[in-house]
């Protein structure tokens, strides 16, 4: 790499990672549920790897990467499920795990750096009586600017809603020039920041929503109709029971899940519940009212949260490494939403494997579809046909096959965002590749990353 000693002798040789075997591990992250995908970014590369200690060191190497004209890519814990962190177009990689540390924290809200393990945010928070609004279900090892750029939402959601609903307070960002700016964007401004893959500034500051603690108690539920399991989950959620997880799980995820499988049969329902202990027997009364049967007690010793959200399809790929996946939104209207589940289970039965997060947004029930889907023949094709008929159905698809902002679905209008970004990256090199480009849409039988390394040969030819 050309510049890369002027790196060096920004942050230190211990600092600058140059390509090679230490750096391979920046080129991975869980975009390998994707088959699609998995096939696009296997021959990603990167030029070098940063790892600034400080505000400072990271933005003198913003400024050094916008003088010298060199693709940039923000990386936290790099657990995005879309290659949101590979760099598309070389360049450096910038890993942001070691500024991180709590600024403040009051009453409905923390302000922490970029790097800040949500994990760590939670602690702090449960040690003022509160808890993260929302938070992924990857809090452990997950990045509080990871999440916001990369992320949707998570646990709280069946409460909270997501990134989208007020949530994320403000947030501040460095913007890619050769004298960085930094922007603070507070409330409905921070919008054109979340899941849009970092490309349109370097947050340097996310300062998120806290809610009253709670003594949350993970349980669980199972039944023998999906009907009556789905019409439960719903009500439940509508309900004034407190929680902060409802995750349904259609036959046979339940014997995927390893560690809870020999608690239930097979053949079962379930329903993961992570909700306030005081509640237990609402709940029961409830599930049985439903046709269902409420376990209080857990057990298994992995935590309730290493199941539900993208977790699901992480033990759906392990017994079934064939299988793929979808994320969708189904109706928020009760009837319309058990219209559709009905009608999948009947055209996609033991395929279309429905696995529901019910999330609570501004007093509407959004069931979120993570389903694992197994058996399909040949994958690209059968999927196509799968998503068309979703869509026929009105059930919206949030398609993780692409890396793209615009095709992955959660972010509506991206205007916003591309007026924003004109002046926060004029020499579009933060995330290349990830915003206002096809892939999904228009790829071809050769890997992008192909595509762009001819396109580069016949530049120069
Ligand atoms: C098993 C599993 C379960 C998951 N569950 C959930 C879930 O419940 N909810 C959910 O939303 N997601 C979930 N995910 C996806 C992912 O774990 C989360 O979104 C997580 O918060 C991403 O954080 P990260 O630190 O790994 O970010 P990364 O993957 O490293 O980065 C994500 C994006 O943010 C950008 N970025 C990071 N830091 C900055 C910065 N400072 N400035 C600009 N851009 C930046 C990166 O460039 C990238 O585009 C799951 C993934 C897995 C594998």
């Amino acid at each position: 790499m050309t510049h890369l000693q002027e790196f060096v002798d920004l942050l230190g040789a211990d600092r600058v990672l140059p390509a090679g075997p230490k750096v391979t591990g920046y080129l991975r992250d869980f975009s390998w549920y994707s088959p699609i995908l998995e096939n696009a970014l296997a021959d990603t590369t990167v030029d070098a790897v940063m790892r600034p200690r400080s505000l400072d060191d990271l933005t003198a190497v913003v400024a050094l990467a916008a003088e010298r004209r060199i693709p940039l890519t923000i990386r936290g814990a790099g657990t995005g499920n879309y290659g949101q962190s590979l760099p598309l177009r070389q360049g450096i990689v910038v890993d942001i795990k070691d500024i991180a540390g709590v600024l403040e924290i009051g009453a409905g809200r923390i302000a922490v750096l970029p790097g800040t393990l949500m994990q760590d945010a939670e602690a702090a928070a449960q040690e003022t009586g509160q808890e993260m609004a929302v938070m992924p279900s990857t809090y452990r090892v997950a990045t509080a600017s990871g999440f916001i750029c990369g992320g949707s939402g998570g646990l709280g959601g069946a409460a909270n809603g997501d990134l989208w609903d007020g949530n994320i307070l403000a947030v501040e960002m460095l913007t890619v020039e050769e004298k960085p700016r930094l922007i603070r964007l507070e409330g409905g401004d921070v919008r054109p920041v979340l899941h849009t893959y970092g490309t349109i500034g370097v947050v340097t500051r996310v300062e998120m929503r806290l809610v009253p603690a709670r003594d949350h108690r993970a349980m669980y539920a199972v039944f023998a109709d999906f009907q009556d399991a789905a019409g439960f989950a719903y009500d439940l959620t509508a309900s004034d029971v407190r929680l902060r997880l409802c995750s349904l799980h259609q036959a046979p995820i339940g014997s995927m899940l390893k560690p809870l499988a020999g608690a239930y049969d097979p053949a079962d329902h379930v329903l993961l519940l992570w909700a306030d202990a005081a509640h237990v027997a609402k709940v029961g009364a409830m599930a049985r009212r439903y046709g269902g049967r409420l376990e209080p007690d857990w057990p298994a010793k992995t935590h309730i949260t290493q199941f539900p959200f993208s977790h699901t399809i992480l033990w759906s790929r392990k017994a079934d490494p064939g299988s793929s996946w979808l994320q969708c939104e189904y109706s928020d209207d009760r009837e319309r939403f058990l219209g559709q589940t009905a009608s999948v289970s009947e055209r996609y039965p033991g395929v279309f494997l429905q696995h529901i997060e019910f999330i609570e947004s501004a007093g509407r029930i959004r069931p979120l579809g993570i389903p694992p889907l197994v058996g399909l023949p040949d994958h690209e094709a059968a999927l196509e046909e799968l998503m068309a008929y979703c869509a026929g159905l009105g059930i919206t698809l949030l398609n993780p096959h692409s890396y793209i902002v615009e095709e992955g679905g959660f972010v509506g209008d991206t205007a916003q965002v591309a007026t924003l970004k004109q002046t926060s990256d004029p020499y579009h090199i933060l995330n290349p590749g990830k915003l206002g480009e096809g892939f999904f849409t228009s790829r071809g039988p050769t890997p992008p990353s192909l595509r762009t390394r001819t396109r580069s040969k016949e530049k120069r030819a």
